[in-house]
């Protein structure tokens, strides 16, 4: 996107497929953002038609209806929505966070019943981990299935759940014992009884993004609907982990890319004592300094991506990823927004509504703070 730094792994196939996505976006997604930001969620639809794109779980097996393809279109498909400034569909969570739950451990008849829908748009999935009093430590979920006859009977809280309102498939951690090894894993159809949507929580960005309440009141699960096995909880959360942070590495940067282009174009037209800003040493001394940001994380995010491709990305790895590229993303925000001056604080600027959505990003999917919890375990492993 930028002049940063060849990207060779990318053949010719993925260039088709990021040209195609590129113009969907640009048609179906960039001009309506700004109306779904007022709306508070994006329209049911637009699942369906990113999933017609291919969009959508770009790596679930041709046997489950998905294309099969290699992580590089799954790549593709998260900075195209970074670049355009689109967070509002939760296509992120959907394909990178929740269907891997099912694709990883799903049974097959599981698999069959959800990932087809999940891989066309017509089934949204949401993670469904975090409650009030439970985040960072997951140890402190209340949510709680006891067994019955004939399955589980799943009562509970959930909170931040992005994909909230529209999700048809909640992954939901439930406690199935009081012990260390008691959590578990559900897949849970948002149409059985008991099952409700809260509010829709006001945010500081990310505003087309449905981030909910959900409440599970005594929900009747069946048997089938256990993921993996009772008590498998910890073991399926660990495993996806590397898959989710080196998700929000890659879209950190392209949003990071797209503050940066941005920004160059309008330093570059404004006006200020008789010349453009961008002619101000101190903007041209920001801009090359957020430059060599956007140099070091391309080749950070990149290898990072080529390790999870050779299979060899280690948690502690890709929390370092997350932590530089949530933080370098945050002061790219931040630099970028000052130098458009008043109308960088104005939501109609790309970079006001990039300054606020970045900034969850130092939260969301492990804060920094755990990142580097999780670093410094590798420096000091426990005995
Ligand atoms: C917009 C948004 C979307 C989200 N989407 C989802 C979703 O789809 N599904 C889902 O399940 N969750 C979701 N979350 C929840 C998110 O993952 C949690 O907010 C996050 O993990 C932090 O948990 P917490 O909010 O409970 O903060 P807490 O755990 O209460 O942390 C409070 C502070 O204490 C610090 N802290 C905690 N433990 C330690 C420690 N050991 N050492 C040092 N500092 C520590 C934290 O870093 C933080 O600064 C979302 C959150 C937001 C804001």
């Amino acid at each position: 996107m930028t002049d940063v730094l060849a990207r060779p792994m990318f053949e010719a196939e993925h260039r088709e497929f990021r040209a195609q996505v590129r113009r969907f976006v640009a048609e179906r997604i960039a001009p309506h953002h700004l109306e779904w930001e007022r709306q508070g969620c994006v329209p049911r639809a637009i699942w369906r038609e990113a999933g017609a794109v291919g969009m959508l779980c770009c790596t679930v097996d041709e046997q489950w209806g998905g294309a099969g393809a290699d992580y590089l279109y799954t790549v593709v498909a998260l900075e195209e929505m970074a670049y355009a400034h689109a967070p509002g569909p939760g296509f992120a969570i959907h394909s990178e966070m929740a269907s891997p739950y099912v694709s990883n451990f799903g049974s097959d008849a599981q698999k069959a019943r959800w990932l087809p829908r999940l891989v066309t748009g017509e089934a949204i999935a949401a993670v469904a981990m975090t409650e009030p009093a439970a985040g960072s430590d997951l140890r402190g979920i209340r949510t709680r299935a006891v067994r019955t006859a004939s399955g589980w009977r799943l009562s509970g809280q959930k909170v931040f759940i992005s994909n909230g309102q529209l999700a048809d498939l909640f992954v939901v951690a439930a406690r199935t014992d009081d012990d260390a090894k008691g959590l578990s894993i559900f897949l849970v159809d948002a149409a059985l009884p008991g099952v409700q949507r809260g509010r829709r929580l006001e945010k500081m960005g990310q505003h087309a993004q449905d981030t909910s309440e959900i409440f599970f009141d005594g929900v009747a699960l069946a048997e089938g609907d256990l993921l993996a096995a009772e008590g498998a909880g910890m073991k399926c959360l660990a495993h996806g982990l590397a898959r989710e942070r080196l998700t929000i590495c890659i879209i950190c940067q392209a949003r990071a890319e797209a503050v940066f282009r941005d920004t160059v174009a309008y330093v570059g037209e404004r006006q200020a004592f008789g010349q453009a800003v961008a002619q101000f040493q101190n903007t041209r001394f920001q801009l090359a300094a957020v430059k060599a940001d956007l140099t070091a994380g391309r080749a950070l995010v990149d290898r990072l991506i080529g390790a999870y491709r050779d299979g060899s990305l280690d948690e502690t790895t890709a929390a370092a990823g997350k932590l530089w590229t949530t933080e370098m993303l945050g002061r790219t925000a931040d630099a970028c927004l000052q130098l458009h001056g008043g109308w960088g604080y104005m939501s109609e600027y790309n970079v006001s509504r990039a300054y606020a959505d970045a900034r969850v990003e130092r939260i969301a999917g492990g804060t920094s703070e755990i990142m580097k919890e999780i670093i410094a375990r590798g420096i000091w492993p426990r005995r």
